[in-house]
């Protein structure tokens, strides 16, 4: 025997999650981040934080003061809060927790296509996916997944709305009617619900079992890697036992919580985000050929009259780097474009124009 014979088997099919290397010039639409870095004011305060941060001490063990931040900017309570080294991590500890219940081998529910980390990170934790397929308008079919609810008893549903990298929000009577009819958790993620202002918070507490992700990574903030669970207590009192000690650094703290001090910015920053996707969109509609999907997130995803992997080729040559998702199936031919600068999206758009010619 070798440690070889003990590995989960499934972790032998996973891929490494990569990026694309970045070179200077490139323009970078691939990975939803913000465009627009932190302004001089910003940056100050930044820095004076940084140096009142303790560096030789352990961060605040249950990271308080940024539960503190997080329940005030959700108008809950912060014993309803969790936060992690992004939403990633909360995902994470949902997984753990669930991995194994007194019925056995839990299965995660989700819908497709969507966020690839729900199922790489239920494999790695010897979970089972269950996956249902959203409709041809990009919803959730709610027949499908009831059943599939019902027949498979998911310990978790994930559901991210607005939907990556489909960009639509889904249906919210159908979410909150499925919400009530699974006998395991709904974990509604809401990344990008601060493009679209909609948001499923206020069922924390109202339906049993209803758990929402937030995000600072997509508003501006993701090198901090800041991410939080909103639940009910209970909930959050079993799942602070899972993640592990000290798990927000005391620097990506310490920055957070200046940062949702002054909310004002931030929400001026996402607005320009929203915006710019708003005009990436109309641009992209011009280009003959090309299908774009309604998106309520910071990115948009469209449809090549191409091959896809040849158009990403294209564009990139170009200087331009977006996200090819392209692959038999739903997402044939698609491509997810991330809002830039008004300058990016020119740039994305005169390469696609030439892609495309
Ligand atoms: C980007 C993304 C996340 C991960 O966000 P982090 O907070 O950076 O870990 C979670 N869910 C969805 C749907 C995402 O697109």
């Amino acid at each position: 025997m070798t440690w070889k014979d003990h590995l989960q088997q499934a972790i032998l099919g996973l891929e490494v999650y990569r990026t694309f290397p970045y070179r200077p010039g490139l323009v970078r639409l691939d990975a939803n981040e913000s465009p627009f870095p932190l302004d001089e004011a910003d940056r100050d305060t930044l820095a004076h934080e940084l140096g009142r941060v303790d560096i030789h001490r352990y961060p605040e063990v249950a990271g308080r003061p940024l539960r503190e931040a997080m329940a005030r900017r959700f108008h809950v309570s912060p014993d309803q809060v969790l936060v992690g080294n992004g939403s990633d991590e909360m995902i994470s500890v949902l997984l753990t927790a669930f991995a194994q219940g007194p019925a056995g081998r839990g299965k995660v529910l989700f819908p497709v296509p969507t966020f690839g980390t729900y199922e790489a990170a239920a494999l790695a934790r010897g979970l089972e996916p269950v996956k249902v397929p959203l409709d041809g308008g990009w919803q959730v079919d709610e027949a499908r997944t009831l059943d599939a609810m019902v027949r498979e008893r998911p310990a978790l549903a994930f559901f991210p709305s607005p939907n990556n990298p489909t960009g639509n929000r889904f249906d919210a009577g159908t979410l909150q009617r499925l919400a009530e009819a699974t006998s395991g958790l709904f974990v509604a993620d809401e990344a990008y619900a601060d493009f679209c202002g909609v948001s499923q918070v206020s069922l924390v507490g109202e339906i049993d079992g209803f758990c929402v992700l937030r995000s600072l990574s997509k508003i501006g903030l993701a090198a901090l890697r800041v991410g939080a669970l909103i639940g009910p207590q209970d909930l959050v009192a079993q799942l602070d036992k899972v993640r592990l000690p000290f798990n927000v650094n005391a620097v990506s703290m310490a920055l957070a919580c200046a940062i949702l001090e002054n909310p004002g910015r931030l929400e001026d920053r996402i607005r320009r985000v929203a915006a710019s996707r708003r005009s990436l969109a109309e641009g992209l509609a011009a280009i003959p050929g090309l299908t774009v999907f309604p998106s309520d997130a910071n990115f948009v995803l469209v449809r090549t009259p191409i091959d896809g992997q040849r158009a990403w080729e294209r564009l990139l040559e170009r200087g331009v780097l977006v996200r090819n998702l392209s692959r038999p199936g739903p997402l044939r031919n698609c491509l997810r474009i991330t809002a830039g600068t008004s300058e990016e999206n020119e740039r994305c758009l005169q390469a696609l124009r030439a892609a495309l010619a």
